[in-house]
């Protein structure tokens, strides 16, 4: 490119002063103004309210995300899933562009379902919402009603839907708001009284790992306990490449869904990313109806399991005990790499909360914890599980806070590694710390998502990623004469 033509940077800034702010910001004078900080988030923790929508309705058997909104929202949800997944994650959009947003989405929403009907074949559509129609005013509840006046959608066909504004919340509100949507569309008038068909409905929540989703219906087969995933993204996002094209992998059944209501129990494994559907199914059954936390670490996969014995009468499976052993033996093995280590972490509660749990149970530190986006209740819940153990002292948690101000913490008070997702890496880098990949999203791994966390197998596979990130420092940094073969 000739001198001529180059592009005149705005702002020029000398050499010395780049060296001056990259070490400015790492200090605690920038740290104070960071979390002085108001009127804008960087790198959030959170993705928005239809993402979340769209990871239940890829859950349940031949159903079509369709989202009510503008074309690029849908284009970001879409690919989030498939950049973490590596897999597609097909949805359809009602496009509404600036005729839409004066006169209302309703012409839009109509033909997009005549055309979603007859190009992909679904046999449920979930709608949901992204910003704009929620701003305007769109009334779901009428548009769907005057679609199937007109014609345009069969009676009795299942239309789900869920408003999911995302100026107010996050994904797991909007997993919640769907996945209550879809469960009382399917079971309206399917409650029989005095029935019960011996099942468990299991709800592991706003979880994108298909390991953890395969785990759970393994465990629950160990113990001879039939279960109904809702909803189930094991085959969605994780079907074989056989040379066969299918549309729609996998998903819960629509017929076990719609007969939730007549299951033995329902157990929630996320508290946070399920209150709506959680309140739901109290108010329409009188079969037990619980909430736990998700079973990462030995003592959370303890008690999910001796909640399943006790509720269905069954004794814990000697397989899963004699897995239980494996993980004490495993975490005895790695307990010198992990103890006392420091951590910085972040994610939703519910996965906060475990990993903060299997954290201390190795005798590591969850030092700094950032949730974006709880309520007071919820940082006084994460709280007490860091006050109630000695490693939990001096630990901290930052409630509302973003990745931007967790790399201040980092900075000015280290750790030794972080647990997160992929947007953690800028971190990574600037610290010299390793990133332990688990959450949602992951970009730049491959697999990660395949590999359970929760369960005592899942305990294993945690703690050797953790402790073999560590081991793999030593090895790439250390002097040569203290470069051993044993670790
Ligand atoms: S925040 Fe709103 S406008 Fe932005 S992608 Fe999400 S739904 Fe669309």
């Amino acid at each position: 490119m000739s001198e001529t033509c180059a592009v005149k940077k705005v702002t020029e800034n000398t050499p010395e002063e780049v060296a001056r702010v990259e070490e400015w910001i790492n200090s605690e004078d920038y740290r104070e103004k960071n979390f002085a900080r108001e009127a804008v988030v960087i790198n959030p923790v959170h993705a928005c309210q239809p993402l979340g929508a769209q990871l239940v309705a890829h859950g349940f058997e031949g159903t079509l995300p369709y989202v009510h909104g503008s074309q690029g929202c849908a284009s970001y949800y879409r690919s989030a899933l498939t950049r973490h997944f590596r897999e597609p994650a097909a949805a359809v959009s009602s496009a509404m562009t600036e005729d839409g947003a004066v006169f209302g989405g309703q012409n839009n929403l109509h033909e997009g379902l005549e055309n979603a009907l007859k190009l992909y074949a679904p046999k449920m559509i979930a709608i949901f919402t992204s910003c704009m129609p929620e701003i305007i005013g769109d009334d779901l509840n009428a548009f769907i009603t005057n679609a199937r006046n007109a014609g345009i959608v069969a009676r009795d066909y299942p239309l789900p839907y869920a408003n999911t504004p995302s100026f107010n919340g996050t994904h797991i509100h909007g997993y919640d708001a769907m996945l209550k949507s879809v469960l009382s569309c399917l079971s309206a008038d399917k409650k029989v009284e005095g029935k019960d068909n011996g099942k468990l409905n299991l709800i592991p929540g706003f979880d994108c790992n298909t390991g953890n989703y395969r785990e759970y219906k393994r465990i629950c087969q160990e113990m001879g306990i039939e279960v109904t995933v809702l909803a189930d993204i094991s085959e969605s996002f994780d079907s074989p490449l056989d040379g066969t094209y299918r549309p729609y992998p996998g998903g819960t059944p629509l017929d076990e869904a719609a007969d939730a209501l007549n299951a033995h129990a329902t157990l929630s494994l996320q508290k946070h990313a399920t209150t709506e559907t959680i309140k739901w199914f109290k108010e329409q059954t009188d079969a037990p109806v619980e909430v736990m936390p998700s079973p990462i670490g030995i003592a959370n996969t303890d008690a999910f399991l001796m909640n399943l014995a006790e509720r269905f009468g069954k004794p814990v499976a000697p397989t899963l005990k004699a897995e239980r052993g494996r993980a004490v033996d495993a975490m005895t093995d790695a307990h010198q790499y992990l103890h006392n280590k420091k951590f910085a972490l972040w994610g939703d509660p519910d996965f906060l909360a475990g990993m903060i749990a299997f954290l201390l149970e190795m005798g590591a530190r969850p030092y700094h914890v950032v949730c974006s986006r709880g309520s007071k209740k919820v940082g006084k819940y994460l709280q007490a599980l860091l006050d109630k153990s000695p490693y939990g002292q001096g630990c901290k948690l930052w409630m509302n806070k973003d990745l931007w101000h967790l790399r201040s913490l980092v900075m000015t008070d280290p750790v030794d590694a972080l647990i997160g997702c992929t947007h953690g890496k800028f971190i990574t880098r600037d610290a010299g710390i390793p990133l332990i990949r688990v959450g949602f999203p992951i970009l730049d791994r491959v697999n990660l998502h395949r590999v359970p966390y929760i369960g005592y197998q899942g305990a294993i596979n945690l703690l050797t990623a953790i402790a073999n990130s560590f081991l793999d420092e030593v090895d790439r940094n250390c002097e040569d004469k203290h470069f051993e073969m044993m670790r």
